[in-house]
């Protein structure tokens, strides 16, 4: 009988920082599509400055956040390669590290929107197959895009964006049960996304 192949989901992100929509995502995708692990990658530092929150914070929060789940992990992929991240980049690296892998890129539906547009989007489709999961306050357009490219997830609808988390936290309001517990306190001692932070890395 031929043998399963290894089916690894991967998950880009700037998760600046990584919330609970981002852990349900990839835990309802790998328990649809059966898949044996799904890994996290935080995006590099963006070329130029924009206010993102430095890569070694983001990948430790992300770290944190997939600690207790046996099949999530986290990749430094993105982090480790200079210059800007493209999606392709990340496929190439995944494709050449695991060659017998079947791969799935999740995303969530606004990022669908203009993917037709991201650099060399017909290699992506051949590398990895995209699964594009529901978001509250965003439609998902699939113009342009066949079944045997994108498959798309209904999951429990979480509305909470990365933005309104940094926001909460630099007004002074609490982000309790929106990110993962270790990734509430990793924000307090690190005293990220207050007006007065002080960074150490
Ligand atoms: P920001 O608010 O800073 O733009 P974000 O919350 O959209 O951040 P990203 O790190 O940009 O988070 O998202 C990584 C991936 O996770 C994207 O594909 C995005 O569409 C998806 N995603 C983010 N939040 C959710 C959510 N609540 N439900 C489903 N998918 C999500």
């Amino acid at each position: 009988m031929a043998e399963r192949r290894r089916r690894v989901g991967i998950m880009g992100g700037t998760f600046d920082p990584i919330h609970n929509g981002h852990l349900v995502a990839g835990s309802e995708v790998a328990q649809y599509f059966d898949l044996d692990e799904v890994y996290y990658v935080p995006t590099g530092n963006p070329y130029k400055k924009t206010g993102v929150t430095p890569a070694e914070h983001r990948y430790l929060m992300t770290v944190v956040a997939t600690a207790s789940n046996p099949r999530f992990k986290t990749s430094r992929v993105d982090i480790d390669r200079p210059g800007p991240t493209y999606t392709v980049d990340t496929l190439r690296d995944f494709h050449r590290l695991l060659p017998d892998a079947d791969l799935y890129f999740i995303t969530g539906a606004d990022a669908m929107a203009q993917i037709l547009e991201w650099k060399d989007a017909e290699e992506m489709f051949k590398i990895a197959h995209f699964v594009a999961v529901t978001r509250p306050g965003h439609d998902l357009d699939l113009t342009g895009l066949s079944p045997e490219q994108v498959s798309v997830l209904q999951i429990p609808a979480l509305a909470i964006s990365s933005t309104d988390c940094r926001a909460r936290v630099r007004s002074g309001m609490q982000v309790w049960y929106l990110v993962p517990d270790g990734v509430v306190q990793y924000i307090a001692k690190n005293r990220l996304y207050r007006p007065d932070q002080q960074r150490s890395l």
